[in-house]
């Protein structure tokens, strides 16, 4: 392999986990769009007999995952929620999973709708809080799912002080990491057990692919979900591993810029009349700021608030106005994204439940992207201001 396990994580990026393709010296790992592979003799083969099982192309993109999330095995599902089915189904019936109680909302639905009728249970609990951790855990505890920072308040959970509760209790700990992206926060260094990625989001980076990945130091864990891996079959094609280890070379960069970014509209927001709240963990009055600065390199490309006018009409002025801003769900792509999570993807969670978490009605969430933040900030304040005829 080109990078030493010491190389910084630009040229982790870049380099990590991979090599020149063996046949022909290709720079850029080809796209192996093959579901098979000959044998010179039955069982006698060169490491691949079936693309369910194995795919150059997908082997180079775990070889990268792992080096980027500083773990030792990756593997890649079809989609962030089928990473997750197949880490749950390392547990069986009876078993109970210690979740977040501001998760994504797919990965909630899985969690309650899907996996509770196999029998395995979860708790949902304020992970902010690490007493109603510890006092959640029972003998059938088995797992913590995590999430940092939360979607779309942004609220910051200790990463450190669970993984530390978990080893004391013998649970394993799975962080969603999807919304720092490893160039921000590197969980494994933290103590988890594993990691998981949406890849649609930071790591393809550009929202033409939709991929889950699962990374982990543990050699058992790791046998074990390649197992599942092959054996349940959710797994992606070549042409999109290869167009996330493409995204994956200009990471860093995209996620500084985004950073950037986010802090200028960050500033833009907090000075706008109309603005009520602006939720970010970079703000130094965030409730969690320092342990956020403790765990992350940057405070991210996500950014959150809501309107003086705290209606769904005034909300909804703003992002009919904006240019480049287009109205969307994901995150984590070079284009800025607006939403309103309200009305799109938190719409299953009563309107009271909501609020008591400060889910308001004009709340709009931003992926900001890597354009020019001056104009990025230029659109969200003409946004603002033509939303003001129809909120006096
Ligand atoms: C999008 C997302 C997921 C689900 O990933 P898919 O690739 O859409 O299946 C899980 N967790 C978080 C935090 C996400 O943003």
């Amino acid at each position: 392999m080109k990078a030493r396990t010491d190389a910084h994580f630009a040229t982790q990026c870049i380099h990590g986990g991979l090599e020149p393709d063996p046949q022909t010296g290709a720079v850029m790992t080809p796209i192996y769009q093959t579901s098979t592979y000959a044998q010179s003799a039955p069982n006698e083969h060169r490491g691949y007999e079936y693309a369910r099982t194995g795919n150059p192309t997908r082997t180079a993109l775990q070889n990268n995952l792992a080096a980027i999330e500083k773990g030792k095995h990756g593997v890649c599902f079809s989609s962030g929620l089928a990473a997750m089915d197949t880490v749950i189904r390392l547990f069986e019936p009876g078993d109970e999973i210690i979740a977040s109680d501001d998760l994504y909302g797919g990965s909630y639905r899985l969690l309650t709708a899907v996996l509770g009728t196999f029998g395995i249970k979860s708790q949902f609990v304020d992970m902010r809080d690490t007493d109603k951790v510890a006092a959640a855990i029972t003998d059938a505890t088995k797992l913590l799912w995590i999430e940092t920072p939360t979607n779309p308040m942004l609220n910051i959970v200790d990463i450190e002080a669970l993984t530390s509760l978990a080893k004391e209790r013998g649970v394993l700990t799975c962080v969603d990491n999807t919304f720092a992206s490893p160039y921000l926060q590197q969980p494994l260094e933290l103590g988890a057990d594993l990691v998981l990625h949406s890849a649609t989001k930071y790591l393809g980076g550009h929202s033409d692919v939709v991929m889950g990945a699962v990374i982990t130091r543990n050699d058992d864990l790791a046998k074990r979900l390649y197992y599942l891996q092959n054996a349940v079959g959710a797994v992606p094609g070549p042409q999109d591993c290869f167009l996330v280890l493409r995204g994956i070379k200009t990471l860093h960069l995209r996620v500084q810029r985004a950073c950037e970014n986010a802090r200028k509209i960050v500033e833009v927001l907090q000075a706008n009349d109309l603005v009520a709240n602006v939720y970010y963990p970079g703000l130094a009055d965030h409730p969690r700021h320092e342990i956020a600065a403790k765990q992350m390199r940057d405070f991210g490309g996500m950014v959150s608030f809501d309107l003086k006018e705290d209606t769904l009409e005034a909300a909804t002025e703003v992002m009919k106005n904006t240019r480049y801003f287009t109205l969307a769900e994901s995150l984590g792509g070079v284009e800025s994204l607006i939403g309103h999570p309200a009305s799109m993807t938190h719409a299953s969670i009563p309107r009271e439940q909501r609020l008591s978490v400060g889910l308001t009605d004009s709340l709009i969430r931003l992926s900001v992207g890597v354009e020019d933040g001056e104009d990025l900030v230029k659109d969200l304040e003409a946004a603002l201001a033509a939303a003001v005829p129809a909120s006096v």
